[in-house]
């Protein structure tokens, strides 16, 4: 492969995570408070490790991992 097309390729891979990664930070805000959680989480339940589940400490919602609200 030449030199110029690999390293093209390395910066559309690099642009790629980069919006990968963007787009992960953009859904850990509270859809209901816009409260910023952190990425790493301790899972408090056996529900939130294995489901990826939260609360929101600001507003006391349940969200799943995809951000809807989860009715109690
Ligand atoms: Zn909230």
């Amino acid at each position: 492969m030449d030199l110029t097309i690999r390293k093209a390729a390395i910066g559309i891979f690099i642009g790629f995570l980069a919006i990968l990664a963007e787009k992960a930070r953009a859904d850990r805000y509270c859809p209901k408070c816009n409260f910023p959680i952190p990425t790493f989480r301790l899972p408090r339940t056996f529900r939130e490790f294995f489901w990826g589940d939260w609360r929101c400490p600001e507003c006391s919602t349940w969200f799943s991992r995809t951000g809807r609200t989860l009715s109690e």
